[in-house]
Formats: structure tokens, C-alpha cells, sequence
């Protein structure tokens, strides 16, 4: 017998979260080792898409974030991952690299513990 109460996720935390799930299994990267990373770079992409609508990256500074959404450059995945595989905010990392761990999915409860 469990009380555990069903989490819900906002829906745009939930589609960010499955968004980066299939393009990291799409581009053959992983996420960090550290999950927590993966977590709170996941949380600014849902803030972005929710409050301007595409989830803008959220490693960087804008001077005007409605304007830089228009750009497309930043909207992720930005034009470094789709040409180089560059992700430097570490949400996609190669196999190679000494951060990345090996999984390819995150679960909705652990990225909400790391978030909370
Ligand atoms: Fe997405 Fe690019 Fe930011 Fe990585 S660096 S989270 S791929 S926008």
C-alpha cells in the first residue's frame, strides 16, 4: 500500500522533458552524469516556451527575448546542436565527453525532485 500521490508535470515542463528524451536518442547524445544539470536546463526550456512560446535557450543572456525567439538561432535545438552537436548549456552532451552519463531519458519524478 503507497500514498504516494500521482505527480502531474506542467505540460510544457512534460513536453520539454520528452522533447529531450527523443532528441537525445535522435542525435546519439546523453545527458550529464549529474541529472540535476539536465533537470534545471530542462525547467528554463519550459519557462521560455511558456513565456514566449519556443523554448529559447536558457543558458544564455538576451538583451530582448521576444526579438531573440523571433531569430530562430537560439530556439532549441539551436543552430550549433543541429549543425556541430554543440549544446553548451550540457542538456546533450557526445559520448566522449568527460560530463555525459548514459542515460537517455529522465524520469518526470526525478526531474521534479531536482527542480523542487
Ligand atoms: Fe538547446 Fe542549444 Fe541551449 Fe543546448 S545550447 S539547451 S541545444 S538551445
Amino acid at each position: 500500500m503507497s500514498n504516494h500521490s500521482t505527480k502531474f508535470l506542467p505540460e510544457s515542463l512534460e513536453a520539454m522533458r520528452k522533447f529531450s528524451q527523443t532528441y537525445a536518442q535522435r542525435t546519439g547524445t546523453f545527458f550529464c552524469s549529474d541529472l540535476s544539470v539536465t533537470a534545471v536546463v530542462i525547467e528554463g526550456l519550459a519557462k521560455h516556451k511558456d513565456e514566449y512560446g519556443s523554448p529559447l535557450c536558457p543558458c544564455r543572456h538576451y538583451e530582448d527575448k521576444s526579438k531573440e525567439v523571433l531569430n530562430t538561432y537560439w530556439n532549441c535545438p539551436c543552430v550549433p546542436m543541429r549543425e556541430r552537436k554543440e549544446c553548451h548549456c550540457m542538456l546533450f552532451l557526445s559520448q566522449d565527453s568527460e560530463f555525459s552519463g548514459s542515460a537517455q531519458s529522465i524520469d518526470s519524478s526525478v526531474l521534479l525532485e531536482s527542480i523542487s
